[in-house]
């Protein structure tokens, strides 16, 4: 990743990809206090555009202050550097990393003078599951790792550190087989897979677990918004794991996963064991919003070109 041209957004400035360095002694690095983004620009009309820019920029913000990290650029600043990103590197489709990390000018958690940096940079990156994934399904199994709790670390901020918990469940699953993990809260209740919200369907209602321990999804709001958009009922509540083993559908969403259909949890077919009718429709939805064809979405698309 590092070795390779282009530019990427370093604390204001356009910096020479492989220039686009930082100390060892970085603090995130050793202590994961930090928060980033995962953002997706597509190939539209107008050319690349970058899905639901502001309500990412927003969360980045969110983060930030949750982590009590002071951001050195304005809102408007970000945005305009995420643009700048996919443009500069003349990006048709693109993934997007802001992040937000402390510097390297003291060490230790006690370290009270570290300069806050932000950094942006943008890729190519297609596809995070296989193409045929979309439309078969993925295998899921339920993780030995519990999902954070809420008063262990902050799950409304998208933390750097929270991601080890993520990685663990992730490689698990994977080496088991899977490929994807699917995390319970404290409780024993449905939270989230390692990078994904989760849906599932039953008896034409669409489920979804409460926000308390999982990651306030980007995609998971688009896809409540499709719902009342095609007044399907909508339940955001507890649920068990048993409870996805016996829905029609069930679905994962996120910004790199997209909408993305689950076949099977724990080794147990879910529905048809494939995508779903409504999976289908929503996943259309989606693709239809994010590449631009859909005039009533149009306004989550920002233009990189302006
Ligand atoms: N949960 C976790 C833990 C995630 O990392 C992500 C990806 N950002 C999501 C859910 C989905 O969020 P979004 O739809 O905003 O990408």
């Amino acid at each position: 990743m590092a070795d390779r041209d282009g530019l990427i957004w370093l604390d204001g400035e356009m910096v020479p990809w492989r220039e686009a360095k930082t100390h060892v002694l970085t603090h995130t690095l050793h202590y994961g206090l930090g928060c980033f983004e995962g953002v997706r620009a597509y190939s539209t009309e107008k050319g690349a555009a970058i899905f639901r820019m502001k309500e990412h920029t927003d969360r980045l913000f969110r983060s930030a202050h949750i982590l009590n990290m002071t951001m050195p650029f304005s809102k408007d600043e970000l945005n305009a550097a995420q643009c700048a990103a996919v443009r500069e590197n003349n990006l048709d489709e693109a993934y997007l990393r802001p992040m937000v990390f402390l510097g390297s000018e003291g060490m230790g958690l006690r370290a009270d003078n570290l300069k806050v940096h932000v950094m942006v940079a943008a890729w190519s990156w297609p596809s995070y599951m296989s193409p045929e994934a979309k439309e078969l399904g993925i295998k899921v199994r339920t993780s030995s790792y519990t999902r954070h709790h809420v008063n262990i670390t902050m799950c409304k901020a998208k933390a750097n550190g929270n991601y080890i918990n993520s990685m663990l469940a992730l490689n698990e699953a994977i080496a088991s087989g899977c490929e994807e993990a699917l995390l319970l809260d404290n409780e024993g209740y449905v939270a989230e897979g390692s990078g994904e919200n989760i849906f599932i369907m039953r008896d034409g209602i669409l489920h979804t677990p409460e926000l308390t321990s999982c990651l306030e999804g980007i995609t998971r709001q688009t896809i409540l918004d499709f719902a009342r958009e095609l007044n399907i009922p909508v339940k955001e509540r507890r649920i068990t794991r048993d409870e996805v083993y016996v829905a029609d559908e069930a679905f994962f969403t996120g910004t790199a996963a997209e909408v993305l259909p689950i076949r099977e949890l724990d080794g147990r077919v879910i529905g048809a064991g494939k995508r779903g009718p409504l999976t289908e429709k929503l996943q259309g939805m989606y693709f239809d919003a994010v590449k631009g064809k859909s005039a009533a979405h149009s306004h989550w698309l920002t233009a990189v070109n302006g």
